[in-house]
């Protein structure tokens, strides 16, 4: 199972803020082993979410996008859902209620633009947002999160613990090792072991870093054996 990201918000592109919720995505998928085959980062703008979206559902099982759930002006992101899906933005009572008594909770006036916060394309699941107030939306292949951290950590693995079990994806999970090594440059470090890793299923990746070479082997739970007798 293949998963694309979308990161929207001008600010990542423009030196405003830098993306960590990727990294946070990426972390979480591996648990449930679906590989990140890419991440993108697109500005506030429809059309470009709407090109990204297109690029994403051609090439990927699952789409999760963060960022622009909120109630203000550069907030696009379900609006661009759902045109792509030609289906309108409805608003459920539920949700209704369930933000009235948020607002009321904060002792702030709830005015109409936060019931953009609720709005979600006609047909989607949603799930409650335990952190803030735009819950988590999911319709045919296509998952957005609030691109504010703690809120898309509290959602992503409500929703994916629902997705495992809608999709049954069974729990091979990615397994990752590492080794540290130090001493030798990374072009005779692969020299040296490359005739080791011949096998079928594992990435083999170099990371270069200040205190040594990082040797990853990545691969699925079901291949364990495998990747640890590589490694020894
Ligand atoms: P938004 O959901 O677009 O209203 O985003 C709210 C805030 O979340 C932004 O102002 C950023 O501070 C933060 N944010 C958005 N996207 C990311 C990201 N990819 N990584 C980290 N923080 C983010
Ligand atoms: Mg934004």
């Amino acid at each position: 199972m293949k998963a694309g990201v979308i990161l929207v918000g001008t600010e990542l592109l423009n030196g405003g803020t830098v993306d960590t919720n990727s990294i946070y995505i990426g972390e979480e998928l591996n648990r449930y082993g679906i590989e990140m085959e890419f991440k993108m980062a697109v500005r506030d703008v429809e059309e470009e979410i709407l090109k990204a979206l297109a690029y994403a559902k051609k090439n990927v099982d699952l789409v999760i996008l963060s960022g622009g759930l909120g109630p203000t002006i550069d907030d696009i992101t379900k609006q661009c859902i759902a045109k792509y899906c030609g289906v309108p933005l409805i608003v459920d009572p539920a949700d209704v209620k369930i933000l009235e008594a948020k607002f009321q909770d904060i002792h702030l006036p709830m005015i109409p633009s936060n019931i953009k916060q609720i709005e979600k394309p006609e047909g989607a699941v949603s799930f409650p947002n335990g952190a803030g107030m735009a819950p988590g939306i999911y319709i045919d292949g296509i998952a957005a999160f609030p691109g504010i951290p703690r809120e898309l950590y509290d959602l992503l693995p409500k929703f994916l613990a629902w997705y495992e079990k809608e999709k049954n994806l069974g729990a091979d999970r990615i397994y990752i090792r590492d080794i540290l090594t130090y001493g030798l440059g990374e072009s005779l470090l692969d020299n040296k072991v490359k005739g080791l890793f011949t096998e079928e299923g594992i990435y083999y990746e170099f990371l270069v870093k200040s205190h040594g070479t990082i040797i990853r082997l990545q691969s699925y739970q079901h291949h364990k054996k495998n990747v640890e007798k590589i490694v020894k």
